[in-house]
């Protein structure tokens, strides 16, 4: 199977020049399969999920109920009503430092995350660390971009409420011991967020191996539509944490006394869903389904290797996160050139990478830099396009230096 033909957003070209998309990391591209399920859904089959008795609407209550229960297989939870529909990673972690914090967190509570984590999954326990009088804490990573799990059971105290952790971080592409994490975690009684932002476009996940209370993900990341996400939680929590928004759809009964909630899912999804998104995110599961988790890996691990090994060799450049587990991400600085220039000449040149804090200003000052460029990289990406970076930050340098 020829994969780039089936995005007809790569085969564009820049200024004359063929794009080279590397900032996969950001966002994914969309498959003709994606594309055209949200299209289908906006040109001839439209009604509001869980409400009308038209068949539009039972019919897209169907499909956004496929969906879900696609996104469980994908992720081997073991109930579909485990999976709550979000907006994205960030709106899943969110939910859970808003509603688990209301039920398990107090004044003098700890919670804890780690040095290398996206502002998705500091930001938003900082709010509730500030709304209950908690404090939030973060294990450190090593130079090389390890976590250091070792110094984990000496974070976890009686404190602790909760830990969330990235399975892969969006800056260092360290690949992190999740497994390991719940693990040591669990057996002193604390719960484990996984942000699964940058893990789950690379393979099928398993949470119950994984052995994660919550895992969130966004579905851009994972050649879905944008605005749609999802959130795996488990029942037993999902059962005690109170309903983080009221709206329509997560309640049973209203009174002005008093309000009853919906079962689960639903107590957890107020308002009209993303159901067209939902629906598309399906398609982009059942697509990703489609190419082999083993291709997919090695694959990445090859662009990963090429790419490590010339930008190395660039006078001057110096990679962040060189740990024995990565993920397709390659994160640089130059000794005397601005991230910003650095970008924006490739950019010139039809490559497109991110450049800048990549929403992990803790991890840049962890190295006491103000920005970095990444380039990362999805199973569409050729070797061709990995040289083509290296050619472009040869010629980028020249220019600039
Ligand atoms: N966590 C990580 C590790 C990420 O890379 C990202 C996206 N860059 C997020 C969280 C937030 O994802 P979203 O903006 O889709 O909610």
């Amino acid at each position: 199977m020829d994969i780039r033909s089936l995005f007809p957003l790569l085969s564009q070209t820049i200024d004359g020049k063929p794009l080279v998309y590397l900032d996969n990391a950001a966002t994914s591209q969309k498959p003709q399969v994606v594309i055209d399920t949200v299209n289908e859904l906006h040109t001839s089959l439209n009604g509001n999920i869980h409400r009308g008795v038209h068949r539009m609407a039972e019919q897209c209550t169907a499909r956004y109920e496929a969906a879900r229960e696609s996104v469980r297989g994908y992720i081997n939870a073991a109930k579909a009503h485990e999976v709550i529909f979000t907006a994205g990673t960030t709106a899943g972690v969110n939910l859970v430092a808003f509603a688990f914090g209301e039920r398990y967190v107090k004044a003098g509570d700890e919670i804890l995350v780690t040095e290398m984590e996206h502002h998705s999954n500091i930001v938003p326990w900082q709010l509730l660390c500030e709304r209950k009088g908690a404090a939030l804490k973060a294990l450190p990573f090593a130079d090389n971009g390890e976590l250091r799990v070792d110094m984990l059971p000496s974070m976890i105290s009686k404190k602790t409420k909760l830990l969330a952790v990235a399975q892969v971080s969006n800056v260092l592409g360290t690949i992190n011991p999740v497994d390991e994490i719940c693990r040591i975690a669990h057996a002193l009684g604390v719960p484990v967020l996984v942000d699964g932002a940058q893990g789950v476009q690379h393979g099928p996940v398993d949470v119950q191996q994984m052995g994660c209370d919550f895992y969130a993900f966004s579905g851009h990341k994972i050649y879905g539509p944008t605005g749609i996400g999802a959130l795996y939680a488990k029942e037993e929590y999902l059962n005690e944490m109170p309903p983080y928004q009221g709206g329509g759809d997560m309640i049973k009964a209203v009174t002005f006394a008093k309000a009853t909630y919906a079962d689960l899912p639903y107590k957890f999804e107020a308002g009209t869903a993303n159901y067209i998104g939902a629906i598309g995110l399906g398609a982009a599961i059942e697509f990703s389904k489609s190419i082999s988790p083993s291709a997919i890996r090695l694959h990445e691990e090859e662009l990963l290797r090429c790419a490590t090994e010339r930008l190395q060799s660039i006078g001057g450049l110096t990679i962040y996160g060189n740990a024995p587990r990565k993920s397709g991400i390659v994160s640089f600085a130059f000794k005397n050139i601005h991230h910003l220039d650095i970008a924006q000449v490739l950019d010139k040149q039809g490559i497109a990478v991110r450049s800048g804090t990549l929403c992990a200003e803790p991890t840049m000052q962890r190295y006491g830099l103000t920005g970095m460029v990444r380039a990362s990289f999805a199973y569409y990406n050729t070797l061709g396009e990995v040289h083509a970076l290296a050619e472009g930050l040869e010629k980028a340098k020249s220019i600039l230096s």
